[in-house]
């Protein structure tokens, strides 16, 4: 198998090739048709997460078919295609394993971080993290769905019944949770980096109500606020966007520090929360909700080969929508 390989943080990745990957017991060899990059995948290349795997294969927006079966499989067959996320392993059997919490597993094990994932022609996987996908769609248009898509169901779930719903970051995530919390019935306000105005068009064609710079109030205060950007100096941004009782949720696993800010921004019962991973759970529920939305991912594809380009332009913002790579 041929991989777009992290050796040390802070370096580009190098194509290289590997032995084939065998599947374990409970586990399925996937050959890699299309994987959606992600502004995790900066924060792995930067070494900014820890207990990193070096060598890495980063990408955790997996869509492939299985191509070996392992022993102990009953779950998944030969040429079925399945997406794989950003969870890729739990215990099974610390307190939030049982609590229904897996996200917050003591244990786990994410794609893409540390171990193996989707920058590659195949990844082997635990049969019980992948999801089948059917076959309607391309695996491009699905790809998006298994991070941004994920992650963005659970952030819009914890944003409680808002009906005015802020958008920090515009991008990947962003624009597919519009579409559905658009298909909620909830309005959308979107914030960008200032003088953004391709993605604050892109918002307003998706349904966004208003679109804006991150530093602006939005004409009416708002019920939540979700921020995809990492950026911490928003979060005092957010809370002055939102009403009384407001919830501003940070939806990215890695975030600048948040600069600090007067009480009177957290006072009158706002509240800030975190969104850490995905459970199972979410996935299964927002992949059954996304053809309802008939969720429409605006992607570019690039070759596997060109994974550096493609990383370097999400760091500078050059893409609208997502990026997705194929081997
Ligand atoms: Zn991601
Ligand atoms: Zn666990």
């Amino acid at each position: 198998m041929r991989a777009m390989v992290l050796n040390r943080p802070g370096t580009e990745l190098v194509m290289t090739e590997l032995p084939d990957p065998v599947p374990q017991r409970g586990q399925v060899r996937v050959k890699i048709g299309a994987c959606g990059v992600c502004r995790t995948d900066l924060h792995v290349l930067d070494g900014e997460l820890p207990h990193i795997k070096y060598p890495i294969v980063p990408g955790h927006e997996i869509v492939g078919r299985v191509d070996t079966v392992g022993p102990g499989v009953s779950n998944h067959r030969l040429g079925e295609r399945v997406g794989i996320p950003w969870l890729g392993h739990t215990c099974g059997e610390c307190f939030y394993c049982r609590s229904e919490m897996e996200n917050l597993c003591d244990e786990p094990l994410f794609t893409g971080y540390t171990r193996d994932g989707g920058f590659a022609t195949h990844t082997v996987v635990d049969a019980d993290f992948a999801f089948p996908l059917g076959d309607e769609g391309s695996d491009e248009a699905l790809a998006p769905l298994l991070c941004a898509g994920l992650i963005g169901w659970r952030s819009l779930i914890m944003s409680g019944d808002a009906k005015r719903l802020g958008i920090y970051g515009f991008g990947a995530a962003g624009h597919i949770v519009a579409q559905v919390a658009k298909w909620q019935g909830r309005s959308i306000y979107a914030f960008t980096r200032g003088g953004d105005t391709t993605a604050q068009t892109f918002a307003k064609e998706l349904g966004a109500v208003w679109a804006g710079s991150s530093d602006a109030l939005p004409p009416e205060p708002l019920d939540a606020a979700i921020l995809y950007a990492p950026v911490g100096s928003l979060v005092p941004a957010a809370l002055r966007a939102v009403r009384k009782g407001g919830r501003v949720v940070c939806a990215g696993i890695h975030m600048s520090d948040i600069p600090s800010f007067p009480y009177s921004l957290l006072w009158e019962e706002r509240q800030i929360v975190s969104v850490a991973n995905l459970t199972r759970h979410d996935g299964v529920e927002f992949l059954n909700i996304a053809p309802q939305v008939k969720v429409r991912t605006h992607t570019t594809t690039f070759p596997l080969e060109r994974a550096n380009e493609v990383l370097a332009m999400l760091r500078r913002g050059d893409l609208v929508g997502a990026a997705v790579l194929k081997p």
